[in-house]
């Protein structure tokens, strides 16, 4: 979502959120206490709730073509850019993504922006590896499910990445996200989930942290509007250099 309002031009998300709450204090405005749906709306004008909360403006109108990339702010890349903020990808890290759509190419981004130290992007498909490499993936893995996990290792000195994005959301990309993941590692999941059934024992031996969902894209918003702001920002929500 992203409108102009009057002569102030705002970018919000697939949630309305009163940022006020525990909740959205904790940086988790997709589960706020007042939370309003507004993954449907496309509208030329719309009422949105909690508008204070829910919506950021930008110091001047923008120029129209950097209009797109802030409705990408809004949706692809606050999804891609949570995915690796909770797979921990910063400096000193390896980096896996699972899943070349939309949201794993901007988790790539992501985890350029984020300082990561190598990125692994798992693609079969050659415009996206084209793509996946001009946002900063170091390597390509084209292997899935055990085979691409076992290529991760591979490229790891057995030990596996220290961060893993899965925005695909099958079985088998679950899976072989917490099998390309060292033990201490994190996965961030940010596919929405198709029937993906994890067993205890197998998770209590992978010693990873799994950590995702809808992606709480306001708390990254200030961020992704502003590329002035420290990109290394550990949180993801950016600071002032
Ligand atoms: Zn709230």
């Amino acid at each position: 979502m992203a409108v102009h309002v009057l002569r102030q031009f705002v970018v919000g998300s697939f949630w309305a959120s009163d940022n006020t709450c525990q909740i959205c204090q904790a940086g988790y405005q997709c589960a706020c206490i007042q939370r309003v749906g507004m993954g449907s709306a496309q509208a030329e004008r719309l009422r949105v709730p909690l508008a204070d909360g829910t919506l950021v403006a930008t110091p001047e109108p923008p120029a129209d073509d950097l209009i797109p990339s802030f409705l990408a702010a809004s949706d692809v890349l606050g999804t891609g850019w949570f995915g690796a903020v909770a797979a921990e990808a910063g400096p000193g890290k390896t980096v896996a993504v699972v899943g070349d759509g939309a949201v794993g190419l901007l988790a790539v981004l992501a985890a350029k922006q984020l300082g990561a130290e190598r990125i692994i992007a798992m693609s079969r498909h050659q415009s996206r590896q084209k793509l996946a490499l001009e946002y900063g993936a170091t390597d390509i893995v084209e292997e899935r499910g055990e085979e691409g996990a076992a290529r991760i290792k591979d490229l790891t000195d057995g030990l596996g990445a220290h961060s893993v994005v899965e925005a695909v959301g099958t079985q088998e990309s679950f899976k072989q996200a917490i099998g390309s993941t060292r033990p201490g590692g994190h996965v961030g999941f940010v596919g929405v989930l198709h029937d993906v059934q994890l067993a205890g024992e197998e998770l209590f031996w992978s010693h990873v942290h799994v950590h995702g969902g809808p992606a709480p894209v306001r708390r990254f918003l200030p961020r992704l509007m502003d590329p002035d702001l420290e990109p290394s920002d550990r949180s993801g929500q950016g600071l002032r250099p």
